[in-house]
This record gives C-alpha cells, sequence and structure tokens, in this order.
C-alpha cells in the first residue's frame, strides 16, 4: 500500500534502518553514566507486533480497502509526529489514541474518495506527509469519534518541468531526497533543505512553511511556492501559476501554513534553480556573542545575501564545532550556478573583522566553479555534521530531556530579547532539570531581525519528562512572546505553539480562520485542533 521503500520508525526520526542498534543506545547511556556519575539503562524497544491498539471504531468499505488499512503497523507508524517526547511514549509503548484507519491514495480520485467517505461518516481526517511534526500536529485528537490518517506517499512525482520558467509541478508526499534525486538529471534543485529533509515532505513544507538552510534571502518554502492544489471537503482549491501577483489576497498564502485545517494539498508548481557550483566559505570567530551577532547584522543589512550567515554562541560553538567554549563561531557560505562567489565571501569577512571577527586569510575557501563543497573541514565541517546527524533515539528513555524552540525578532529588540529569554527559561531551567545547558545560534537572518534558535537540555526523573518539559515550555513561550518575537519561526504551530500564536495574533484573525474553514470544511473533519478548534 505504502510506496516508501522502508517502514518509517514507530520510535524515532526517519526509517528501520535509522534507529540506533541496542548496543549503540547502551555505548550511549554508558558516556551519559560517566558525565551524571549515576547509573541509566536504555528502555527496551517493543515489538511493533506486541503493541496492543483499542479496535478500530470504523470498517473501511470494499471500495476503498485497495488503499486503507487498520494493520497494527500503520496504526502504530502513523499515531505519532516527530517531537521526541511523543516518540518517548511511543518507545515505551503507550498509544493511547491511533488512529482507526491509515489510507495511502495512489490518486487525487482515491483521495476524493477518502475525503469523502471521512466527511459522509463524521470521521476526523490527518494529512499526513513524513510524519516529522514537532508541534503535535498529526495526532488524533481524544475526543475523536474515529480517525483517518491520510499518507500521501504515493503521490510522490515530479509531474511536468518547465525549464523555460524553471519551475516544476511537484506532487505533495514528495520526500526531499527524491525530489533532488529526480531534479538533479535536469541539473535543477530545488535547494530546500530543512533539517528533517530526509524524512519530510512537499505538503508537509508548504502546509507547515518550513524554513530551509538558506538563512537569508529565500528562507521559508513560501519563497518557492508558484501556485498550489489542494482538496477540500468542499471540493477543489488551485491557485494560478503566477511569478508574482497584486491581485488582492493570495490564495497560496491561505494555503502556506494551513497546517492541514482547510484542505490536502495535493501538488504545487515551485520555483526550481540550476545547481551551485561556485562556492565561498568561511568561519569566523569572535570574542563574544554580542559583537558576533553585531556583524551578522551589518552583512544581513549589506545585501549580500549569503545562502550561510549562521552565528553560534559561545556554548554552541563548543558543544557542535569544538570551539573553546570563549567564543562564537559565524559560518559565512555563498552559493551560485553562475557568478563566482570570492568577491561576495571576501565582502562578508570584511565585515565580520571590521566587528572583531578572527579568520586567517587561507581558511577562506573559494570554489570558483568545480562544483566541489567547501564548508566540510574544521569547525564549519564540524558544526555540519552536528547539524546533519541528528543522532534520532539515541539518548531516548534515559531521563535526558533535550529540545529547542525558535523565534525571530526585529534587531532593535535584540540583545536585550536574548538577555530576557535566557534569564526567564533559565529560572525555568534550573527549577525543573538538573545540569541544564541552554544556547542558542541563528537560524536564518533578515535584514530587520534575526532568527534565534535556542537548545536546551539537562536530567529529569525518569517519567516525569512530560511535566518537566511543559515547564521550559511554557517559560519559553511566555518570554519569547511577552518580549515580541514570535512562537515559531518555522515548526509550525500545530497544537503545541497554539496559546503563543493565540496571545501575537489579531484576536479577529482567528474568527477568519473558523469562518474561512467553515467554508471549506464546514464538519470540521480536517485536522481539528490544529491552529484553532472548528
Ligand atoms: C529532526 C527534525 C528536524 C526538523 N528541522 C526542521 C527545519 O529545519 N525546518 C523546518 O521548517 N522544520 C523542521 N522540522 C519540523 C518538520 O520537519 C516540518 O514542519 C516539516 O515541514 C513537516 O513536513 P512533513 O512532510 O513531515 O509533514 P507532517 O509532519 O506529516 O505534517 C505536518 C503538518 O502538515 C499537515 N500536512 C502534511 N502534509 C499535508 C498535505 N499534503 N496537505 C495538507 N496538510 C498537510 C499535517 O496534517 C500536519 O499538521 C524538523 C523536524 C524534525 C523531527
Amino acid at each position: 500500500m505504502t510506496a516508501r521503500a522502508e517502514r518509517r520508525s514507530f520510535w524515532t526520526w526517519g526509517y528501520v534502518s535509522d534507529e540506533p542498534s541496542i548496543a549503540e543506545r547502551r555505548a550511549a547511556a554508558e558516556r551519559l553514566s560517566a558525565r551524571i556519575g549515576e547509573s541509566v539503562e536504555p528502555p527496551p524497544v517493543p515489538a511493533i507486533d506486541d503493541i496492543v491498539l483499542q479496535s478500530p471504531r470504523l470498517e473501511v468499505p470494499d471500495s476503498l480497502s485497495g488503499w486503507v488499512s487498520t494493520t497494527t503497523a500503520e496504526r502504530v507508524t502513523h499515531t505519532y509526529g516527530g517531537h521526541s517526547l511523543e516518540l518517548l511514549k511511543a518507545l515505551r509503548g503507550e498509544f493511547d489514541h491511533p488512529p482507526d484507519a491509515v489510507a495511502h491514495p495512489a490518486s487525487e480520485d482515491e483521495l476524493d474518495a477518502t475525503l469523502a467517505w471521512c466527511d459522509r461518516e463524521g470521521y476526523v481526517a490527518i494529512p499526513y506527509g513524513g510524519g516529522t511534526s514537532v508541534v503535535w500536529g498529526v495526532n488524533v485528537p481524544g475526543d475523536a469519534n474515529a480517525a483517518v490518517t491520510i499518507d500521501l506517499d504515493n503521490l510522490n512525482t515530479v509531474l511536468e518541468v518547465d525549464e523555460v520558467s524553471r519551475a516544476g509541478r511537484i506532487q505533495a508526499g514528495m520526500l526531499g531526497p527524491d525530489l533532488e534525486a529526480a531534479l538533479k538529471p535536469l541539473g535543477l534543485t530545488l535547494r530546500h533543505f530543512p533539517q528533517s529533509f530526509p524524512w519530510s515532505t512537499v505538503g508537509g513544507w508548504v502546509a507547515t512553511r518550513s524554513g530551509g538552510h538558506y538563512a537569508t534571502n529565500h528562507t521559508h518554502i513560501d519563497d518557492f511556492v508558484e501556485s498550489t492544489r489542494m482538496l477540500t471537503p468542499r471540493g477543489w482549491f488551485e491557485s494560478r501559476r503566477l511569478p508574482g501577483s497584486g491581485a488582492g489576497p493570495s490564495p497560496d498564502r491561505l494555503v502556506l501554513g494551513s497546517e492541514g485545517t482547510l484542505g490536502i494539498i495535493t501538488e504545487c508548481w515551485l520555483r526550481l534553480q540550476k545547481r551551485p557550483v561556485y562556492r565561498g566559505t568561511a568561519g569566523v570567530v569572535f570574542p563574544s556573542w554580542v559583537s558576533g551577532c553585531e556583524a551578522v547584522r551589518a552583512i544581513a543589512q549589506a545585501k549580500l545575501w549569503p545562502a550561510n550567515l549562521r552565528i553560534l554562541d559561545p556554548s554552541e560553538a563548543e558543544f557542535s564545532a569544538g570551539l573553546s567554549g570563549d567564543h562564537a563561531l559565524l559560518i559565512i557560505g555563498f552559493e551560485s550556478a553562475d557568478i563566482p562567489q570570492g568577491s561576495n565571501v571576501r565582502a562578508a569577512v570584511r565585515i565580520a573583522r571590521s566587528h572583531g571577527g578572527v579568520i586567517e586569510d587561507d581558511a577562506i575557501l573559494i570554489d570558483d566553479g568545480t562544483g566541489q563543497a567547501t564548508g566540510r573541514g574544521g569547525a564549519v565541517g564540524a558544526w555540519r555534521n552536528a547539524f546533519i546527524g541528528v543522532n534520532a533515539g539515541l539518548t531516548a528513555g534515559l531521563g535526558l530531556l533535550a529540545d529547542t524552540f525558535e523565534t525571530a525578532i526585529t534587531w532593535d529588540r535584540w540583545p536585550d530579547f536574548d538577555a530576557e529569554v535566557r534569564e526567564r527559561v533559565g529560572v525555568a531551567l534550573r527549577d525543573a532539570l538538573r545540569g541544564a545547558r541552554l544556547s542558542c545560534r541563528f537560524t536564518h537572518v533578515y535584514p530587520d531581525g534575526p532568527a534565534p534558535y535556542y537548545s536546551f537540555s539537562g536530567m529529569v526523573p525518569v517519567g516525569a519528562e512530560m511535566e518537566r518539559w511543559r515547564v521550559v515550555k511554557d517559560a519559553a513561550t511566555d518570554a519569547v512572546v511577552a518580549a515580541g518575537g514570535t512562537v515559531t519561526h518555522h515548526h509550525a504551530v500545530g497544537r503545541m505553539h497554539r496559546p503563543g500564536w493565540e496571545a501575537q495574533r489579531p484576536a479577529l484573525f482567528g474568527d477568519l480562520w473558523r469562518a474561512a474553514k467553515r467554508c471549506v470544511d464546514p464538519n470540521g473533519i480536517l485536522n481539528p485542533g490544529v491552529l484553532i478548534d472548528p
């Protein structure tokens, strides 16, 4: 039924082959035990066939049985998204609210029939891409009569490429690597690389307004979307392909970030580009976080538009790039298919040096056209490896709580914003975690402000993870929103970020969204509880 070559792991990010072995988990537990001075043991992973679920509360009609399944494996692997605490529940065999059935439509007709069935019967319908939501976006609500998860994995083709305008018509269920593999023979690329790229889909990116690897300029998937096609319970909603338009409110802006509450995105025209061959990279060390951030502002406001402009605070630079712990690290990267990048990277380094940044001339790496990556060595390479190797599941269940929160704020409120957030979150961390760490980097930067990404970790009693996490998460949300930031820059709202989103958006916008939802989804079957209550 499913198009994916491999089964998704039910307790960690990625696929079964991404799961760490018990030997690797034991080794991680030993390292952690040595660090914290007490012995911790990895819990066993339940066998998928031993997991007991409540019986499905629906019967699949014969006409849909070719692509709708109620097997335990399907229901287990679609119960949770990608947040570490829901994956921890899965590891512990807790599946209180699995979907009653999982659909894998292979055509728009099959999708239409599935959604019509849900609408007729009043079943909750949950659009599902790669299941990497970290904001509780793909879960079955506890009060659902019955729920059907609609996995788009069989809608996974590049349908058309317009090489003249450089855009592609791409189905929503395409995973990042499959998309890039399909475009490569044409010398084209989307170059939208969220950290979850291997496991997330085009439809998921558009539905959540994901943020990719471009640190400046085209930061969100929004910037690549030319048009969208979405099935709602009331029918099709398709926008016109246009390079730009000032014709009133944009239909695509209603789809972008709709998080499966209005309809199921089946395909999009996305703007493509030629693959880069010119690159320039530099890792600049700063004596302080504040001076490094000032350099970032100056580079962003010089409008050089580097592909990478990520500054790591001293704690993060130590942890993930091997620096001493006293210095911040700024990673600058430029790329282009057509234009040599030497002068751009040198211009950015000049600005960085004028703010106290240190880099030897021969550490500025320039590749003028061979297409070789330049950022794979030294501290820059160490950080890249830490970013890509997310160590999925290695420490799950050991009492090590680790999570992130991310935001964006205008420069006029930085660095006071940072100080306030660290102060308030620091108090919560001291209350809730043992040996807590808090660090920050910028994932994206705009001429008018940065998108800071905070990571925290520390030990909690095994079994108290959710309660302790809640203390820190609430403090982080309150601090970020009270200090004028956004509750999320690119992780979406889902159910998790609703309180923060409600606090920051106009109240009337909530009413407008509810009215829009009632128009296209009158029975409120699509993702109830995500963004709003129906
Ligand atoms: C390790 C890790 C790293 C991450 N890094 C990043 C990052 O760098 N940048 C970033 O932006 N996010 C990141 N995320 C979050 C997540 O990957 C993104 O939100 C991503 O866009 C979700 O895509 P998906 O295909 O997995 O969607 P899912 O998780 O399946 O769904 C996400 C939401 O969109 C809805 N949805 C999915 N497909 C459709 C569709 N076709 N039509 C309508 N609604 C749909 C779902 O109902 C759900 O509400 C990360 C997550 C993990 C686990």
